[in-house]
């Protein structure tokens, strides 16, 4: 079994080819891949006429359950070099995305979602402002959010409040996760050694030139989003943890809150008593204060452990994936065999 270690992975910079790699995960999306295939050889098409780029997609098949990995396996590369890299499992979204970077052969790296929503046609637009105008990061943010839910607008607001809270590199409020690394972007973002990715927040971490272009993302081709609202909250948690150290911060401001205001209450019985010869209440705001703080306690804990966690995590060293199956083709025509590593 082929073992990616993070160590291994700044031979690809050192590797890289002039080019283009694009970098698309899979998650049991069968019904749309030839689709998107045919789309994306377009889109080859036109940016080697256009810039003269090379071009090669790197499918990373995130242990999909339906027939992606089989029908990835039997797509022709006939407008660009191909490589299908199969996941041992589902390790999720921003593991597959690290497989895929780790593959990438050529100097500029584009991620984009393989359910269809990100749209080929715009492809050409980052390729320019990387081109053209010099930039490095090219991401793209949706136009709007008018579709969603008033909660979901809600939680996002208060995730980006809450992640960019004292951060210098202000990490972009709606980007998504399609977007352009130029080459010393891309070899920039392999140099980052931490196991828990969170690719929006590090691409714009890394800094360099980039900027925003707006879009409307497209319906979903098929199936539905893998993510619900607990995957989300997940994310969000995993967002914030591995990136900023804010809700820590938060935890000692509410702290120094809730003594200053129990500083306020005590000396105001005090002075109630004293001055005014008035009977101190009973219990009840005992008891509503022992309950607060438990509960802030608690709380905190909570946020303390996932710190640890993390920690915990980045100190195993685990590989954030294993590879089973590696396949590639150029668009040649010189078909390798794919390599299976995973019976020998
Ligand atoms: N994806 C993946 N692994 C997962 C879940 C999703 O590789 O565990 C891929 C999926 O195939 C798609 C992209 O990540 O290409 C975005 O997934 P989805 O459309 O479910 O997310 P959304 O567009 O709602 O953010
Ligand atoms: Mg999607």
């Amino acid at each position: 079994m082929t073992t990616m270690n993070r160590g291994a992975a700044g031979s690809g910079a050192q590797r890289a080819e002039a080019g283009l790699s694009i970098v698309v995960p899979l998650f049991n999306e069968a019904g749309g891949l030839a689709r998107l295939h045919e789309r994306l050889g377009e889109a080859a098409r036109a940016l080697g006429a256009r810039h003269g780029l090379r071009v090669e997609v790197v499918y990373v098949d995130d242990g999909s359950r339906d027939d992606t990995l089989a029908i990835a396996r039997a797509l022709p590369a006939t407008s660009f070099d191909l490589q299908v890299v199969s996941l041992s499992r589902n390790f999720g979204k921003e593991a597959a995305l690290l497989a895929g970077l780790d593959h990438a052969r050529r100097g500029a790296v584009l991620f984009m979602d393989g359910d269809g929503q990100h749209p080929p046609t715009m492809i050409h637009t980052l390729v320019g402002h990387w081109l053209e105008d010099g930039y490095d990061v090219v991401y793209t943010a949706k136009a709007h959010r008018d579709a969603e839910s008033l909660l979901r607008r809600t939680g996002v607001r208060a995730f980006y409040t809450l992640l960019n809270w004292g951060a210098r590199q202000k990490i972009p409020e709606d980007a998504g996760d399609f977007r352009l690394l130029s080459p010393r972007a891309a070899a920039a973002l392999r140099q980052l050694p931490e196991r828990n990715r969170f690719f929006k927040g590090l691409s714009s971490w890394i800094g360099f030139r980039q900027i925003r272009v707006d879009y409307e993302p497209a319906r979903r081709d098929h199936g539905n989003s893998s993510w619900g609202y607990r995957a989300l909250v997940g994310l969000s948690i995993e967002g914030l943890t591995s990136f900023s150290v804010a809700p820590l911060r938060l935890a000692s401001l509410l702290g120094l809150l809730l003594a200053a205001g129990a500083l306020v209450f005590g000396g105001w019985i005090v002075v109630e008593t004293l001055v005014f010869n008035g009977s101190v209440p009973g219990y009840p705001s005992v008891v509503v204060g022992l309950m607060v703080l438990g509960g802030v306690q608690l709380i905190m804990i909570g946020v303390v452990g996932e710190y640890i966690g993390k920690i915990l995590s980045e100190l195993k060293g685990r590989p954030v994936y294993f590879v089973a199956e590696h396949c590639e083709r150029s668009a040649a025509g010189s078909e390798a065999a794919p390599t299976r590593t995973a019976a020998e």
